[in-house]
């Protein structure tokens, strides 16, 4: 068991603080690690980081939404993506991204890949 970062994390560093046991990361290269990373052997399932989010990008991994609705107006962060995106994190720091996608209102999209790019990124 352990949370999971998605694609609708857009790098707002919210999180990263409140981890009780710090095995959130951000990702490193940018271009090909675009979101934040939760290590699973590492977290303790807490939940501590879930409100901490501002887009709403962390779930505990058994409840991953594999057909996520799209509100419309919300970004997906993931490599291959090609839209620009300049906004501000928790601390004021400018955040930049060339891989992001504006999601269309109905839109439903599968979150659970980021299971496996969080699994990959720490192996
Ligand atoms: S608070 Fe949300 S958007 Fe910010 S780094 Fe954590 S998961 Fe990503
Ligand atoms: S659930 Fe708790 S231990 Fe796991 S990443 Fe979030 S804050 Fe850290």
């Amino acid at each position: 068991m352990a949370h999971v970062i998605t694609g609708l994390c857009l790098r707002d560093n919210g999180c990263l603080d409140v981890c009780p046991v710090e095995c959130i990361s951000p990702g490193e290269p940018v271009e090909q690690w675009p979101t934040y990373y939760i290590d699973p052997y590492s977290c303790i399932d807490c939940g501590a980081c879930v409100p901490e989010c501002p887009y709403s990008a962390i779930f505990p991994d058994h409840s991953v939404p594999a057909a996520y609705t799209a509100r419309g107006g919300e970004l997906i962060n993931a490599a291959g993506q090609a839209d620009h995106y300049e906004g501000r994190n928790h601390y004021g720091k400018p955040v930049r991204l060339e891989t992001t996608r504006v999601l269309a209102a109905g839109e439903v999209i599968n979150l659970q890949e980021s299971i496996l790019a969080n699994a990959k990124f720490f192996k």
